[in-house]
């Protein structure tokens, strides 16, 4: 199975080891593909290593650099239906989920292109007239690229169009569990001319090339996207070589309803904002946080439309939720409610996977609201990445204590990722929102970003951002640049009995 590429070349594992991707939805067998080595990783490495000291991406312009970066959204446009299907198949999500996430992979791919050929450093007024001095931006060097299973190709773009754009060479890691899509990135990224060396692909566990794509003392720069335990392990190792290190981690994201918001909007985002993906997604409404007078009215609502969302495989034209990624994360999710139940929470809907043949082989988990939760449960504070929602209220008979409660509720989390607020009051909008510790916040709205915005968390959900401006300056180094243009002795260590030494 050729399906690892270091410097420009197609290749099997090192120790010829494989790996059978399966549909989550129906086990289906989708492929199989290398399952790489440590030995594999080192070599990437090399590999971007001698592309970056002696090759020609570094030094080639930004327009072009910008060019194969359109290039390469132009053929994701031309080729969207047939990539959303690999990212389907090996995901389980739902084909119109694929379709919208290729969308917006090409808007990332443009943004980076246009934001790196638009940008060429500054000039520095030092005082002194005979001085030019300038900022100019040079790329880091060689990067590691780790994502996860959740969105397989929109992760990496993340990361790839920018770390292409600044002038990098990197070696990407994709999750083991969904290598397919990013088969398809670096088979056209090479079709597209990008030199040998530049983009290296190596798949197989975290364990194994992941470690070592961090742990090499020729990686300067660890993009990770992934849970907060893995986060932390890649820190530490990084610290050895003082890598630079960019970590997008994970979420307990609050959704918070006040009493005085437009409540069918609030309550119809409230199901998107975590059953969406199959609550699979980082930046999931996980907890909702609602004002103790619509309680009853928000969560019985809630509860009846959880109830009625269908799950189903990828091109099923009904299906609203596909499944989770494995057995063992719906394992995982399962004890999550378990827990919650013994610890006093009230399971209003779901609790376990479907009835019905058509879901025997796939893993399924149904939409789950656990009601009456308190702030120190396990399932409020940490991240079951399922369709599980936990509700906590607050008091509102005083519009400021109101405000307050929701906010202490907001912001009792380790992960400060991204959060929601609920009202049409805007003063109360804007205050709440400047006091949530959070990396996005969404004022009467849920999940919707841009790629011209920063993302990336507070607190324990990450280091840096991806995206926007910020999302750039993760992939390049500032240098100072003090050009004397009349040179003259410094005239500091002068013999001071008379004369120079
Ligand atoms: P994970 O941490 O298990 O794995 C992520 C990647 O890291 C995979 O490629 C995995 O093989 C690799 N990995 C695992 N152990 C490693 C190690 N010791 N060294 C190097 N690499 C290692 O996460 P996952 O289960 O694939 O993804 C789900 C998590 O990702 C959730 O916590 C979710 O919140 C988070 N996530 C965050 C964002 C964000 O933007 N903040 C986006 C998507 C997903």
């Amino acid at each position: 199975m050729d399906t690892i590429f270091i410097a420009g070349t197609w290749r099997p594992a090192d120790d010829s080891g494989t790996r059978t991707i399966r549909c989550p939805a129906d086990g289906r067998e989708v492929a199989t593909v290398a399952e790489g080595t440590a030995a594999d990783a080192r070599a990437a490495v090399a590999a971007a290593r001698s592309a970056f000291d002696d090759g020609p991406w570094p030094h080639t312009p930004t327009a072009d650099r910008a060019d194969l970066l359109r290039r390469l959204a132009d053929r994701l446009e031309a080729e969207k239906d047939h990539v959303a299907e690999l990212e389907s198949l090996d995901t389980g999500k739902r084909f119109v989920e694929a379709q919208i996430d290729m969308d917006d992979i090409i808007s990332v791919f443009r943004h980076f292109a246009d934001l790196a050929a638009n940008d060429a450093g500054r000039v520095v007024d030092t005082g002194v007239p005979e001085v030019r001095s300038r900022v100019v931006h040079e790329p880091v060097g060689v990067c590691t690229l780790i994502t996860p299973w959740n969105f397989p190709l929109l992760q990496t773009a993340w990361k790839v169009a920018p770390c292409l754009a600044a002038g990098n060479t990197f070696v990407l890691k994709p999750s083991e569990l969904t290598p397919s899509t990013c088969i398809w990135l670096l088979r056209t990224l090479a079709d597209l001319g990008l030199p040998d060396g530049v983009g290296n692909l190596v798949l197989g566990t975290g364990a194994e090339v992941g470690a070592a794509l961090v742990e090499d003392p020729a990686v300067d720069l660890v993009s990770f996207t992934g849970g907060l335990h893995t986060g932390r392990v890649i820190m530490a190792s990084a610290a050895a070589t003082v890598k630079k290190v960019a970590l997008e981690l994970g979420g307990k994201n609050p959704n918070v309803i006040f009493a005085d918001a437009d409540l069918p909007a609030a309550i119809d985002n409230a199901l998107t904002a975590v059953f969406l993906d199959s609550g699979q997604v980082c930046s999931a409404g996980t907890r909702l946080i609602v004002e103790s007078s619509i309680h009853d009215r928000v969560v019985d609502e809630l509860v009846e439309r959880a109830r009625g969302i269908r799950l189903g495989a990828p091109f099923d034209d009904q299906a609203e939720a596909g499944p989770l990624i494995s057995a063992e994360h719906r394992d995982k999710v399962a004890q999550y409610v378990a827990d919650a139940v013994e610890d006093g929470a009230d399971l209003r809907c779901g609790g376990g996977p479907p009835e019905g043949a058509e879901y025997d082989d796939g893993f399924y988990y149904l939409p789950t609201i656990l009601d009456h939760c308190a702030a120190d449960m396990r399932c409020v504070q940490e991240e079951s990445f399922g369709p599980v929602l936990t509700v906590e209220t607050f008091e509102g008979a005083d519009g400021d204590r109101a405000e307050e409660a929701a906010v202490s509720l907001a912001n009792d989390t380790i992960y400060g990722l991204a959060g929601a607020v609920w009202t049409e009051n805007a003063g109360r909008a804007e205050r709440v929102a400047a006091r949530m510790r959070h990396g996005t916040i969404w004022i009467n709205d849920f999940h919707p970003y841009v790629a011209g915005a920063e993302w990336g968390g507070f607190k324990q959900s990450g280091v840096g951002r991806e995206l926007g401006v910020a999302g750039l300056e993760e992939y390049r180094e500032t240098k100072h640049v003090w050009h004397n243009t009349r040179p003259a002795p410094a005239d500091w260590f002068v013999d001071r009995r008379g004369g120079a030494r």
